[in-house]
């Protein structure tokens, strides 16, 4: 802390996203390698959240056994890279490097998750959704190291799934993806069940990944029995700016997200 609180220093996890970023340059300046430090890693829990300490890597938020909320974020860990990348990429280096396409940002905003920031003056919160601001851009302040995410357990039974659509099956960037959150009534039959709660969130489809609010308020009472992936319609995608770049097209990515968002809530069905 008082190494970052020096100014300047950039902080170091797993190097994933920092040394691919340099490109052919060296590294300049003081670097606060934070990667040793084993206080923040693991998944921890308390009466009101889990706690994901922001140095947990990829590898362990799968191994890791989790409540079935956390589907969706073990599904989205099993795309991060291969498997060399998920034993070093960490969830905190994921968010803090903030790219449209990072797969661990649309499953920790449909659990409402929150960053602990702490630097040598305190400690502060902030919901994920608030914390990316644009491509590349955090509201971190340089002296601050992001020490966990925080997940409200409301929800920790509710059903989960991630679908992520890339140009190939394997080692690819997004296109579009989605994270799905349902929460459904526990009726005997699965078919007279309906929608208590839900959260959706697709990334890769604007700067920053995006809460389908209104889809998520029009699904509450939904029925299984008609079929959730029914209610999504294309104006529900309205908080999505896609662009065009050398992955899709606007238009395509459009087309996907509403096909992924429709598939993401059948599966979630399928689950729970
Ligand atoms: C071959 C390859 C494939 C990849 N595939 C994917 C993919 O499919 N999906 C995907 O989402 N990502 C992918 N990535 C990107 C990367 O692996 C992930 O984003 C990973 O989670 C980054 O974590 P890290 O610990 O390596 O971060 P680092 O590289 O160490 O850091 C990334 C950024 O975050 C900052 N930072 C790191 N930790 C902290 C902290 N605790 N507090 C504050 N700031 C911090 C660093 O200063 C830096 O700016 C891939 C990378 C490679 C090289």
């Amino acid at each position: 802390m008082a190494a970052l609180a020096a100014g300047e220093a950039r902080i170091l996890s797993g190097g994933t996203d920092f040394y691919p970023a340099l490109g052919d340059r060296v590294v300049r300046g003081p670097v606060v390698d934070v990667s040793g430090l084993g206080e923040l890693r693991g998944v921890s829990s308390d009466a009101g959240y889990f706690r994901i300490g922001g140095l947990t890597t990829w590898s362990e938020i799968i191994r890791t056994p989790l409540p079935c909320c956390f589907d969706a974020l073990k599904s989205a860990a099993r795309e991060v890279g291969g498997v060399q990348i998920q034993n070093r990429g960490t969830v905190a280096g994921n968010l803090c490097n903030a790219s449209p396409a990072a797969d661990g940002v649309p499953p920790l905003m449909a659990l409402d998750a929150e960053v602990e920031l702490v630097s040598k003056v305190g400690v502060r919160r902030i919901p994920v959704a608030d914390f990316i601001v644009g491509n590349r851009k955090t509201q971190r302040k340089a002296d601050e190291l992001l020490t966990a995410v925080l997940v409200p357990r409301a929800l920790e039974n509710a059903a989960s799934t991630f679908v992520k659509l890339g140009a190939r099956r394997y080692l690819v960037i997004s296109i579009s993806m989605v994270a799905v959150v349902v929460k459904l009534s526990d009726d005997e039959r699965v078919s007279d069940r309906k929608v208590l709660e839900a959260r959706v969130a697709v990334g890769s489809c604007s700067a920053v990944a995006r809460r389908l609010r209104a889809l998520e308020s029009d699904l509450i009472g939904a029925s299984v029995r008609d079929g959730l992936g029914d209610v999504v319609r294309q104006e529900h995608l309205a908080p999505l700016s896609p662009i065009d770049d050398v992955r899709a097209t606007a238009e395509y990515r459009m087309d996907a997200s509403l096909r992924l968002v429709q598939r993401a809530l059948k599966s979630c069905v399928e689950k729970g």
